[in-house]
């Protein structure tokens, strides 16, 4: 099946560890997502005066970063697992769908086999 975005399976760098919070897909070798941990905001070009006299001060351009609020790193580590999950989440409801489309309806076995396999995905997800 043809797909418009970056083919799974997607993980996390290092499992989570690493401090750069991306999120690659091995497969396309490149990554998909950046998950935020700690202090985010916004980063903004800025000029401030240096010196110690009036004589001597002159203009220096700087990048100021202003805070908006933080993420701990456990709920960082929570994201990137759902994201990564995301490929298989995406599967499995699509093949969940495709049974339950299917002429004649889903046999028993079949709706077992869509709840196992569900259920496996939303536990990726969680972490469990
Ligand atoms: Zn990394």
């Amino acid at each position: 099946m043809e797909t418009k975005h970056t083919p799974g399976p997607w993980r996390a760098c290092c499992e989570s560890e690493c401090k750069c919070g991306q999120i690659w897909s091995p497969v396309a070798d490149h990554p998909v997502a950046t998950v935020i941990s700690g202090q985010w905001g916004d980063k903004h070009p800025a000029i401030r005066l240096v010196g110690k006299t009036s004589f001597n001060m002159k203009a220096e351009a700087y990048m100021d970063f202003l805070p908006y609020g933080t993420v701990d790193p456990e709920v960082a580590k929570a994201n990137a697992r759902l994201i990564t999950a995301a490929p298989d989440l995406l599967a499995e409801l699509e093949w969940a769908v495709s049974v339950l489309d299917a002429l004649g309806g889903p046999s028993v076995q079949e709706r077992k086999n869509a709840a196992i396999r569900g259920r496996a995905a939303i536990a990726k997800a969680k972490g469990e």
